[in-house]
């Protein structure tokens, strides 16, 4: 009999894991927020509520004889789904409440980095007070990244000369985020660095760190990387699972700040079993870490998973057992260029509610796949939200034909008032990112 796994989550990314979890053989069950009308499909069956609520969704799990639980996104991890799963002897992907602080709570994660020496982190302090804050803002002979200490869906982040002109600016960030309390109890100010960022996720069983293939995403709104910072308006992987700016090198100074960061995670007694993503800046002086994540990203889990040959059931078994070392994870030589179709206005003022049709065979045929991320479908029509909508994903054997796989499907996708960065995996822009890179390295 298959083995029903139930996945928590609604976006892009969930359609990705579910995806691949149905090609290993499992019958899917899903709780999310909103009808994703991918994860529908595949599902044999759905529950529509908060991914937060807890007692519900381990409730749904026993009375659906669950075997085993992925969980997408981190705001069900912060509310301690995974531990009261476990609790309840079902086993999960995804980390303890404890753990996943090395998302959920920015200033724990520097603070660990810094115990343990873990290479790659930064000059940073945590303040639960406004006074103290202001400072260490003010005796700073660097300039500043500023971070509220909890959740903020990816955009709480503003940096000195980017988002804030000047130190006057900063300050008033600062003041904001105590008086608005925005992301929770405090912040992080953190040393500003320059470079190119990437990401490295991997599949960690409390002590092995098992790497995917390397993913570039482009977090700004608009092409050339201007506008608002978003959740990610599409990425892109190489056939080669490295970057066309990051060295096998880079490669294994990140490897060896993820492997130390697990250990450190396990010598604090809270092993981390689930997916951690580790996003780096790669600066004249190597891999420094921008923060870890306790999920897949979203895009970049749907560059991956896509790619994945080996068996996606083995392999969370394997996490969720605290034993990756008989599981075999291989990733095809292939290139992806992922590019998220949004409401136009993403970022600003996103135009919501407005229908969007996607020709899925059309897209097949043109070399490329379809997740779902925040739409809803109601009466046999897909509606937007004012997040991403639809992720269409090139694969191709490099990076120009995944890129133009990618865009013959895009025409496939209609709707009203939609926006796509189509400059994402494009020659010019890979071109523009090495060049900065060689320039950054000297
Ligand atoms: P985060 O939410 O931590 O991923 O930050 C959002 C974006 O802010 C990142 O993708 C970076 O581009 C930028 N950022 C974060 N921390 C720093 C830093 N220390 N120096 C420079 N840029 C940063």
């Amino acid at each position: 009999m298959a083995e029903k796994i139930l996945v928590v989550g609604g976006g892009g990314r969930e359609h990705a894991i579910v995806d691949a979890l149905v090609r290993g053989g499992a019958d899917i069950y899903a709780v999310m927020k909103n009808r994703n009308p991918g994860i529908a499909r595949l599902a044999k069956d759905l529950l529509l509520i908060k991914e937060t609520e807890v007692a519900k969704v381990v409730r749904y799990a026993q009375d659906r004889s669950i075997d085993l639980v992925v969980i997408g996104p981190e705001a069900p991890l912060e509310a301690g789904l995974s531990d009261a799963l476990r609790n309840e002897g079902i086993g999960v992907v995804g980390p303890s409440k404890k753990a996943a602080r090395m998302e959920t709570d920015k200033g724990f994660a520097r603070s660990l980095l810094a115990k343990h020496a873990v290479p790659g982190n930064l000059r940073f302090g945590v303040f639960a007070d406004h006074a103290s804050a202001v400072k260490f803002a003010k005796e700073a002979d660097f300039p500043l990244a500023v971070k509220p200490i909890g959740l903020t869906g990816g955009k709480g982040v503003k940096v000195e000369g980017e988002q804030l002109a000047d130190k006057k600016e900063t300050l008033a960030y600062v003041k904001d985020i105590f008086d608005h309390s925005i992301g929770g109890v405090g912040v992080v100010l953190e040393e500003k660095i320059v470079g190119e960022e990437f990401t490295l996720q991997a599949f960690v069983d409390g002590g092995r760190v098992i790497p995917m293939p390397l993913v570039q995403d482009h977090k700004r709104a608009f092409e050339g990387d201007l506008g608002p910072n978003t959740g990610g308006m599409g990425s892109y992987s190489l056939q080669d699972h490295l970057l066309p700016f990051v060295r096998k090198e880079d490669l294994a100074k990140a490897m060896e700040s993820m492997n130390r960061t697990v250990e450190a995670l396990r010598k604090e007694e809270c092993a981390y079993q689930g997916v951690l993503y580790g996003q780096f800046m790669l600066t004249a002086n190597g891999p420094r870490i921008i923060e870890f994540n306790a999920r897949f990203g979203d895009p970049e889990a749907m560059n991956v998973l896509p790619l994945l040959d080996s068996n996606f059931v083995e392999i969370c078994h394997g996490i969720a057992d605290g034993d990756l070392s008989s599981s075999k994870v291989s990733f095809a030589k292939l290139a992806t260029v992922c590019k998220y179709v949004v409401p136009a206005g993403y970022g600003l003022e996103p135009k919501a509610n407005l229908p969007i049709e996607v020709d899925e065979e059309a897209v097949a045929k043109a070399g490329a796949k379809v997740f779902y991320a925040a739409v809803n479908e109601e009466r046999g029509r897909i509606l937007t939200s004012s997040s991403r909508a639809v992720g269409i994903v090139g694969i191709a054997s490099d990076l120009e034909r995944a890129e133009a796989n990618c865009e013959r499907a895009l025409k496939h996708v209609r709707g009203e008032a939609i926006y796509v960065r189509h400059d994402i995996g494009r020659k010019e822009m890979i071109e523009r990112k090495v060049e900065r890179m060689r320039a950054i390295r000297g």
